[in-house]
């Protein structure tokens, strides 16, 4: 199975010079959908996760079942302001400005083990800002997945220290 084949790029979206991977296309076939899902359990299962951590909106959609399929928690990771309960925030930078992403203080408890999951991994902004926040929290990340990873964009390197898992390569 090549997943390559399941997704969309769409040049100069949002921006001119941005070719964007589009996953909508794998997600509407269930059963690719359903194998890469299983693939990154495969990658993942002998981390010995607690829970998983996801940003909004994309980091739900693979987060989320993959802690299904592990029968592990989900903590979501959202924009300022969306959480009803108290949250710590940490803020970066965006290609026009900055923004916030914030937790609920009790997603991760203390020495748990956590796994990121997104989407897609390109300049490494979300995901590095989502390995602080579940560190501030005291949670105690052992690895990052994601079904896409930008080679060219080194998001890699600023996760140094965190082993990364991916499905697909551009
Ligand atoms: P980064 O913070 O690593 O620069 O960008 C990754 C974030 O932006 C992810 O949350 C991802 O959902 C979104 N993103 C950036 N480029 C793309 C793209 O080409 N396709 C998709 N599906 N998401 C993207």
């Amino acid at each position: 199975m090549d997943f390559k084949d399941y997704i969309r790029v769409i040049p100069d979206f949002p921006h001119e010079g941005i070719s964007f991977k589009d996953i909508t296309t794998l997600l509407k076939h269930g059963g690719v959908y359903k194998q890469a899902i299983d693939e990154l359990k495969k990658m993942v299962e002998h981390l010995h996760i607690d829970v998983i951590a996801g940003p909004e909106a994309r980091g739900f959609v693979v987060g989320a079942p993959l802690a299904y399929a592990l029968g592990v928690g989900f903590a979501p990771i959202r924009k300022s302001g969306k959480l009803p309960y108290e949250t710590i925030e940490v803020g970066y930078d965006l290609e026009y400005g900055k923004d916030q992403l914030a937790m609920h203080i009790d997603a991760v408890e203390k020495g748990q083990n956590v796994l990121i999951a997104d989407d897609l991994l390109a300049t490494g902004g979300t995901i590095s800002t989502s390995v602080n926040l579940v560190r501030q929290l005291g949670g105690n990340v052992v690895g990052a997945a994601f079904m896409i990873e930008l080679s060219d964009l080194n998001g890699r390197d600023k996760l140094p220290d965190i082993d990364v898992y991916t499905l697909m390569n551009y």
